[in-house]
């Protein structure tokens, strides 16, 4: 049953997979309240471009302030959200809410292109585009400022539709890129004439490059891809200064990870990318 009290968030919405038909209802009827509440956040967490140790945009992570269980990560509750029908709900008001908040940092003369997830589930609805377009022009953001994370089972799943889908949304000038790449099942032949922008490698890949030589070929191999194809590429979940110099040696032109920071409210996001806020050098 739910845990109330004593215990911290992450055993009170632990285990997904094996909550109780009745655990489940009342997860679902919270975060029905959540949507309904504005209890729903998202952090950024910023990307750092191996050529100038510069940043070069947020990824936007929906988290939710839970009224007893704290901050949640989206682990514990986009697999609930998706079955009980709430992903488009919540989709969207992570797009319109990363538009409106990656258009002020331009105001304020910070540049943050934003990338935000996209589930398979909204991806597939009918008015998916007319959302995206939608939120741009109610933020104002022009849409080369906004990435759409598509994971790589989702872009697989009906390749033709994907890109029938994209299609427009890219001719206005938004870019897609394919998240936890090397996990899913891609189909070269597809691969070649999706229209995709970047593969962002899956962090499993990264946290084992340095010790197992079959992760190290697999960064190789999706980084040597994705030149050929001139995509660029986001390596996900760098931790440390030996992943960071292995990535660039191999020539990713993207990283993501702890080194640098860990995804952070809008306000912490601004001193962060401010002047004099961050050195790669520093922590590499
Ligand atoms: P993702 O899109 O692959 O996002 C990267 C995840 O890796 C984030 O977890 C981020 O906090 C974490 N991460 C970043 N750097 C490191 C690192 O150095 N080490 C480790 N161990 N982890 C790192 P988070 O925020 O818990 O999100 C998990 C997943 O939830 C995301 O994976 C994404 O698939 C999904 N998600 C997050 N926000 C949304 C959203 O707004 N909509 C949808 N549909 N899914 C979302
Ligand atoms: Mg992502
Ligand atoms: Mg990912
Ligand atoms: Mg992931």
């Amino acid at each position: 049953a739910a845990k109330r009290n004593g215990g911290n968030a992450f055993e009170y919405f632990e285990a997904s997979m094996n909550r109780s038909a009745f655990e489940r209802l009342v997860l679902e009827n919270e975060l029905r309240e959540a949507v309904r509440d504005d209890q729903l956040v998202v952090f950024y967490q910023p990307k750092i471009s191996f050529a100038d140790g510069g940043i070069s945009g947020a990824e936007a992570l929906v988290r939710w302030r839970h009224p007893t269980a704290g901050m949640l990560s989206p682990g514990a509750f986009i697999q609930a959200a998706e079955e009980c029908g709430l992903i488009g709900e919540i989709g969207n008001w992570v797009l319109r809410r990363a538009c409106r908040d990656a258009e002020a940092m331009r105001q304020t003369g910070i540049a943050m292109p934003v990338a935000v997830n996209v589930s398979a589930m909204q991806f597939e609805s009918e008015d998916f585009a007319h959302r995206v377009i939608e939120a741009l022009d109610e933020s104002g953001l022009p849409p080369h400022m906004l990435e759409l994370e598509l994971t790589e089972s989702t872009a697989m799943r009906d390749p033709e539709r994907v890109i029938a889908q994209i299609a427009p949304l890219r001719e206005m000038g938004v870019t897609f890129a394919i998240d936890d790449f090397g996990t899913g099942h891609s189909s070269l032949s597809y691969l070649t004439r999706m229209p995709f922008d970047v593969f962002k490698i899956d962090q499993s890949f990264v946290r084992n490059m340095m010790d197992d030589e079959h992760a190290r070929i697999v960064v190789d191999t999706i980084l040597a891809m994705a030149r050929s194809l001139k995509l660029k590429t986001v390596a996900e979940g760098v931790e440390t200064p030996e992943q960071y110099a292995a990535l660039r040696e191999l020539g990713a032109t993207l990283a993501q990870g702890y080194l640098f920071a860990r995804p952070m409210p809008l306000d912490e996001y601004e001193r962060f990318a401010a002047p004099g806020g961050f050195s790669a050098s520093a922590v590499s």
